[in-house]
């Protein structure tokens, strides 16, 4: 491996030359059942043809032309996306830690020109994760990422996760917002209940606050709606969401409504890059899959198929594996043994996923994942867990 790559990564020493469908294929060429999707990203599988020709014929035909210009195919993915959400107004953004910005920068704006700037506080809620730039750090409020970039930035108040007396508590005349994840993704693939995000609407209507949901890793179909919080019966008031949504392409995007974006005018907020005619195209054709109720449906039935496979793993091997968390094709393995040990038995079975908090592994394949990949993946996963019984044995 090269020195010349900053070392913030603690890589495995596998290269991958190229992908079809849920499989990835080394430089040797060895297949890989890919069940880390890029964390997320690969919504539709690898090489999926509708989003692959999207790209290459726009990429022939104008990549770039920065923000001065009117660029259509993102008027037309801020329309599709506005109308398929809660959102009036959308802006793009390169990756998931920029939409997070943009949701802080509006929440902030918004309380600024209701003439109460010195609303700029925001709830956030432990084991959370929103971006690796300063504020989203100070917003994810872990030490392991907090610790030496200091100061930190000023304006993030945390709760345990879900506890809704807590987040009342922390409520106060400086409180700009409530930023939560509908279903944590690093912080182990834990679900919020639709009771406590509707409750969480409730408090933020009652106190005057902005209610913002981080749907980065559980948006664009992962959990068989084409966001999250559509299981409930609330809408939030701004929300961020990349990874699945350019599906490897990279793309970001805030959505709001009016009334929350009020403050976001011109000159406010910008970015070089986000939205431009090549990423604006691979949106698009991520959406002309995803937001369709037949293909919600078949993420929803291969999530549950999964989850129900899953299950009976954790019945078999006990001491390996203690349950199964998550929702559509967002899951969670709890582990008994050291998580990241099950990601090296299962990448010896020739099958990708990644750890995450709670000591939890994380399974995060192509929403295009058929039954057959799945009964691949309970193989490889049985075997793995059958290796891990046999070491401890
Ligand atoms: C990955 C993630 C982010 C950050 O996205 P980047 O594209 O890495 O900046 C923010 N929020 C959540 C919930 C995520 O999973």
């Amino acid at each position: 491996m090269t020195e010349a790559v900053m070392p913030t990564y603690g890589r495995f020493d596998l290269a991958f030359e190229r992908g079809e469908g849920v499989y990835l294929y080394d430089t040797e060429g060895t297949a890989y059942l890919d069940f880390c999707g890029g964390i997320a990203v690969t919504s539709l599988g690898h090489g999926h043809p509708h989003l692959v020709e999207a790209i290459r014929e726009q990429a022939g035909k104008l990549m770039h032309t920065s923000n001065l210009y009117r660029i259509p195919a993102q008027e037309k993915l801020a329309e599709r996306l506005a109308a398929s959400t809660f959102a009036d107004l959308v802006f793009f953004t390169n990756s998931g830690a920029e939409a997070v910005e943009c949701a802080i920068k509006a929440a902030r704006r918004y309380h600024y020109v209701n003439g109460a700037p010195e609303r700029y506080r925001i709830i956030t809620m432990e084991g959370a994760f929103h971006g690796r730039t300063l504020a989203t750090i100070a917003a994810g409020g872990q030490e392991k990422h907090l610790e030496g970039f200091g100061p930190v930035v000023d304006g993030f108040d945390q709760v345990p996760f879900g506890d809704l007396a807590a987040l009342e508590a922390a409520i106060g005349p400086e409180t700009a917002g409530i930023l939560v994840e509908p279903v944590q993704g690093e912080g182990g693939i834990n679900a919020i209940t639709t009771e406590v995000l509707e409750a969480m609407r409730k408090l933020a209507d009652d106190n005057g606050l902005l209610l913002i949901f981080d749907e980065v890793q559980c948006g664009v179909g992962r959990t068989g709606k084409l966001f999250a919080y559509q299981w409930s019966n609330i809408e939030p008031d701004i929300m961020a969401a990349a990874k699945g949504i350019g599906g490897g392409f990279p793309l970001g995007a805030c959505l709001a409504t009016e009334s929350a974006a009020k403050g976001m005018t011109a000159g406010t907020h910008g970015s070089t890059y986000g939205g431009n005619p090549l990423a604006a195209t691979a949106g698009n054709a991520v959406l002309d899959v995803v937001d369709d109720p037949a293909f919600l449906a078949h993420v929803e039935e291969m999530g549950g198929y999964l989850g129900q496979k899953l299950g009976a793993l954790v019945a078999r091997y006990p001491e390996i594996i203690s349950g199964v968390r998550g929702v559509g094709l967002m899951r969670g393995i709890e582990c008994k043994v050291v998580n990241g040990d099950l990601v090296n038995a299962l990448t010896e079975q020739k099958m990708l996923t990644v750890g995450a908090g709670g000591n939890v592994v994380r399974l995060l394949p192509p929403l295009t994942v058929t039954e057959t990949d799945i009964d691949a993946a309970i193989d490889a996963l049985d075997a793995a867990c059958q290796s891990l019984q046999v070491a401890k044995d």
